[in-house]
């Protein structure tokens, strides 16, 4: 599908070959298909404009190589735009503090839960001593499903299934793993379907009181303009440190990277790509370029 791009590229180029220059008149049309390649992967449109012109900008008189088709350059110039616009390189989690705190956001559905009990895995892989938190108050079946995680991977889940008060329970936790050694603590905490200022208020609170090493949005990347403006909700109320793109195994092609990216300028740093706990990679700006690109 990559060639596909670049051969629609090159049709719409037409006659241009060898060592022809790249010009205004002859990259309009080519832009226009970019464009609309980004927004079929999901790319919010305003953001699509944006890349499209400063690839413009950038492909503007450029030799196109005897060995390199116009269509081929331009999607070059394009994966390299759409790498720099999602940060260039990858951006770790940091881990700091004993124990250190990784607070987990995002609405209900997102994969938050699922995604917790990864993180835990992927840590405990990297040799650390991992605790998971059950703090959704509001949702019993949520702790059940953590514990359930927590078992298949090997790590504790602490929980307090009576107590409604989700700061208490977490500084209970903290003060449980630093009884027992353990580095590592992961706080799943409670969503809504949508936006809502009481769950606003509790995490909100949770991050001050905890002061986490590492704040995590968490959002379901099928969600496409909704995502985006769920991002922004989140980081305004709570200024988190990185995102997690979830169901990126579905039809997706990952456009909502771009827009987050866009819109909150936080890393990206782990995709989920399934529902097992080994679904869970590090976020790399190239790979997603070139998936976005088809
Ligand atoms: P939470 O409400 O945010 O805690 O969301 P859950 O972790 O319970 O996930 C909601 C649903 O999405 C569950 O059925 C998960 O198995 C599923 N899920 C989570 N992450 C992924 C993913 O990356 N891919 C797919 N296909 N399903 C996922």
């Amino acid at each position: 599908m990559f060639d596909n791009l670049s051969l629609k590229l090159d049709r719409a180029f037409k006659t241009l070959k060898g060592t022809g220059k790249i010009t205004e008149i002859n990259v309009a049309t080519t832009v226009k298909e970019i464009r609309r390649a980004l927004i079929d992967a999901d790319v919010n449109y305003k953001v699509a404009k944006e890349v499209t012109d400063k690839i413009k900008d950038e492909a503007m008189g450029r030799d196109v190589l005897i060995s390199v088709s116009p269509g081929q350059l331009l999607v070059k110039i394009t994966q390299e735009e759409l790498t720099k616009l999602m940060g260039g390189s990858k951006v770790d989690i940091k881990l700091s503090g004993d124990p250190a705190v990784i607070l987990i956001s995002g609405l209900q559905g997102s994969g938050k839960t699922t995604f917790t009990g990864k993180l835990g895995a992927f840590l405990k892989k990297n040799g650390r001593q991992v605790l998971l938190v059950a703090c959704d108050i509001y949702r019993p079946a949520a702790i059940d499903q953590l514990k359930v995680l927590g078992e298949q991977i090997g790590v504790e889940v602490y929980s307090e299934p009576e107590n409604k008060n989700a700061l208490q329970i977490a500084n209970n936790a903290i003060a449980h793993a630093k009884k027992t050694g353990k580095k590592t603590v992961i706080v799943d905490t409670a969503g809504r379907l949508a936006v809502d200022e009481q769950m606003m208020q509790e995490i909100e609170q949770l991050k001050k009181a905890l002061n986490p090493s590492e704040t995590l949005f968490v959002v379901d990347s099928m969600t496409g303009q909704d995502a985006v403006n769920t991002a922004k909700t989140f980081d305004e109320r709570l200024d988190f440190d990185g995102v997690v793109l979830t169901k990126l195994d579905g039809d997706t092609r990952g456009g909502a990277a771009i827009s987050i990216r866009h819109v909150v300028n936080k890393p990206i740093k782990f995709i989920s790509t399934g529902e097992k706990m080994e679904n869970l990679d590090i976020f790399h700006p190239d790979r997603m370029a070139q998936r976005i690109l088809g």
